[in-house]
């Protein structure tokens, strides 16, 4: 089946009309595609952006901790990504003495950058298809269970041997929903270390309020720097290590940008959902969207009014609260999109056009006819699992950390009731996990217990007919008592009651762990999702892993005429489009960049997220832009493209049409969120911090220029 597919791949790409919409994989970009980048303005070769032998563009392309992008734009590795990428890193970072999330951090040497253990930094050497091998010798009639196996046997062998050869890092994914597989040989940097940040009031100006919203204002950048040992490989963190010394980086174009120009990105989207059917899209929309809302909605009512009234609540859940906001408001953006631009209208009138073609063609309509029909049935089984699976997603993962928190201690239990676990062992597990002051550091039991209070009614409520919450409370108890005693009683609430109990710890004090009330409910939590849940949902899960496989396949076979890229999977793509404005409702449109001048128009003393710093009215007051200003004078900060983009994303360079950095992608526009589901080239925009602002803060807002030195600058 695969070689037909990869014929009609040939076919379907061929066929394809002019569009930005696409998340091409490099190397593997077909002529038409790379003709359409041209007649955009794209003047840099294919050759130029991705190359195994020489260097090319993507050896400044690096998968920053595995969820954003970043770029080498400096002989000395110096890494650009988002602000709101290493936020979590310059919160841990901060203190009420050394505050970095609010006034920022740049170090002035090499000695003072900050180590950030646990990070990794990945540039890809190479990206082979593979597909050939993976499913040459598998056989036709293999059920799902057969093919998995082969595949996972297949991928280990071919992984191990790509090892050998190359002595490099590799990875397979899937491609086309299992059609195509790609071998990704990697390098992989674990001493990262923090440059600096502007403070949030330019880094995320504007905070949620402006989040996933154009007009944009916010210098969503920071600065990173990659370390290696003495030959210049992967090494974790030592004094000795050196600055990464990259195979390219990019120069850094400062003459800015204009309507009209090609942008091309080049990062690691994280996951699009762009061929599922109408049913599927129309579930999200009405029944999983809505829960999740529900749930982030009252978690982040108390994370939020905690933020505002405590200087050090609110250090303690910065990143805790924008992981919980942003996927809330793009949830609301792309139902909004969505029901908007009719996307349920134009996948069932896709699924006609099937339908109706394959009446007319005997082959395809014994192979084909009964295949929508199935995905929809096979869809709405499993919806109540998917509920519960959200559910247990939004409360368990997403909500109190007294869940995750208590999860470690699991293993202990387990050790205890093991006989053939000796005491020794037990010590030091104990001693081993003794230390908790990072985890208690940026917690606050009133926080967690309300968050709790505020979600467990909803989780309740619609998981009732579950027998294991029968045992959550007494018939008398409430759930606001129940969550009470929770706090109250349970060891894992503070550090000191923690410590006091495993001071003195005796194997048979494993009783007491589990009859802790937030151990407890976490594990019967876990263990529902675990014997439950994840098994019958798993059931679904292959059979429509099948049918998607095959729908990819049979739409691509009977309408060859539509665009077919891979769904993003957290693998290097490249997106092209160009820089401008749009329509974003009846009688509004919206320019292609921002200024410094709507930053001053939205300043607001009283509101913390529109707070300018006085250094920047400074600058803005006497236009102190130097060589950083636009051909007109103004600080230009933002500007959006039509590059078709998604989460992961987020800190790509934006490449000119020469091949030059232009521009850093943080977001898009709350109307195009839609484009995980389905991009439209008239209304989907990518927003991007034009690099120039960001040389500007670095070099006279924060007088850093040495950073700027370091960098190479044209200016055509
Ligand atoms: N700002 C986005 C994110 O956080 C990037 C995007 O989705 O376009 O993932």
């Amino acid at each position: 089946m695969y070689k037909k597919f990869l014929f009609i791949l040939s076919l379907a790409i061929s066929s394809n009309s002019f569009s930005t919409e696409g998340m091409w994989v490099p190397g593997m970009i077909n002529k038409l595609v790379s003709g359409n980048m041209k007649s955009m303005g794209m003047k840099v070769s294919l050759d130029a952006l991705y190359a195994i032998n020489n260097s090319s563009i993507k050896d400044a392309v690096v998968h920053f901790n595995g969820g954003c992008t970043s770029v080498l734009v400096s002989g000395q590795s110096l890494l650009l990504t988002n602000h709101h990428c290493g936020y979590s890193r310059i919160q841990a970072h901060s203190s009420l003495e050394n505050n970095y999330l609010k006034d920022g951090f740049w170090a002035m040497s090499l000695k003072e950058e900050l180590a950030n253990p646990g990070m990794d930094a990945t540039i890809i050497k190479e990206i082979r298809d593979i597909t050939d091998m993976m499913l040459g010798d598998l056989s036709v009639e293999a059920s799902e269970q057969e093919r998995r196996a082969h595949l996972k046997a297949k991928s280990a062998e071919l992984i191990e041997k790509t090892k050998e050869e190359t002595g490099y890092d590799a990875y397979i994914k899937a491609f086309y929903h299992g059609n195509q597989y790609l071998l990704f040989v990697n390098e992989v940097f674990t001493d990262i270390r923090i440059v600096g940040a502007p403070p949030s009031s330019i880094g995320k100006y504007g905070f949620d309020t402006d989040n996933w919203v154009w007009p944009r204002h916010t210098g969503d950048f920071s600065v990173f720097r990659i370390y290696a040992n003495a030959d210049n490989k992967p090494a974790d963190y030592s004094e000795e290590n050196k600055p990464y010394q990259p195979k390219h980086f990019l120069p850094v174009n400062i003459q800015g940008v204009e309507e009209n120009d090609f942008t091309l990105v080049y990062g690691f989207p994280g996951r699009t959902e762009n061929y599922i059917t109408e049913v599927e899209t129309k579930n999200i929309l009405e029944t999983v969207n809505p829960l999740r809302l529900k749930m982030r909605e009252a978690s982040l009512s108390v994370i939020d009014e905690a933020m505002r009234k405590d200087e050090l609540i609110k250090i303690q859940y910065a990143a805790k609260q924008s992981r919980i906001s942003n996927a809330y408001k793009k949830w609301i953006g792309q139902t909004k999109g969505l029901v908007r631009h009719r996307v349920l209208d134009k996948k069932d009138s896709v699924e006609n056009l099937f339908a109706t073609r394959i009446n007319d063609n005997p082959n395809w309509k014994s192979s084909y006819s009964t295949l929508i029909e199935e995905m929809e049935e096979i869809e709405n089984a499993q919806l109540p699992l998917s509920v519960n699976r959200n559910y247990f997603i939004e409360f368990y993962y997403m909500g109190p950390e007294i869940f995750r928190f208590t999860e470690k201690y699991r293993e202990l239990v387990a050790m205890c009731k093991d006989e053939t676990v000796t005491d020794v062992a037990i010590n030091a597990w104990v001693a081993e996990h003794s230390d908790n002051s990072g985890y208690f550091k940026n917690y606050n039991t009133s926080v967690d217990e309300d968050i709790m209070k505020a979600q467990i009614g909803y989780f309740v409520e619609d998981q009732k007919p579950i027998d294991f919450l029968n045992n959550l409370k007494s018939d008398k108890e409430s759930l606001t008592e129940f969550v009470d005693r929770l706090y109250d009683e349970s060891i894992f609430n503070s550090e000191e009651s923690l410590k006091s109990f495993f001071d003195n710890f005796k194997r048979k004090n494993y009783k007491k762990i589990e009859a802790d009330p937030a151990y407890d409910f976490s594990s019967r939590l876990a263990k529902f999702y675990s014997d439950v849940t994840r098994p019958e949902l798993l059931k679904y899960v292959s059979k429509s892993d099948s049918l998607m496989r095959e729908w990819m396949d049979a739409q691509m076979t009977v309408l060859p005429e539509r665009t077919y890229s891979p769904d993003a999977n957290g693998t290097l793509r490249i997106t092209f489009g160009k820089v401008e404005g749009y329509e974003p409702f009846d009688g509004a449109e919206y320019a292609y960049y921002t200024t410094l001048d709507g930053v001053m128009e939205k300043e607001d003393p009283t509101n913390p997220e529109y707070n300018v710093p006085s250094r920047l009215k400074e600058l803005y007051q006497n236009k102190d832009y130097g060589r950083y200003a636009h051909s007109t004078g103004e600080m230009r900060v933002a500007f959006v493209a039509s590059n078709h983009t998604s989460g992961g994303n987020s800190g790509s360079p934006v490449i000119d049409t020469n091949g030059n950095l232009i521009g850093l992608n943080f977001d898009r526009t709350w109307e195009s969120t839609m484009s995980d589901i389905m991009f439209n080239p008239t209304i989907c925009r990518n927003i991007s911090v034009d690099i120039r602002y960001v040389l500007f803060i670095m070099d006279k807002y924060a007088g850093a220029k040495h950073l700027v030195d370091e960098m190479s600058l044209i200016s055509k």
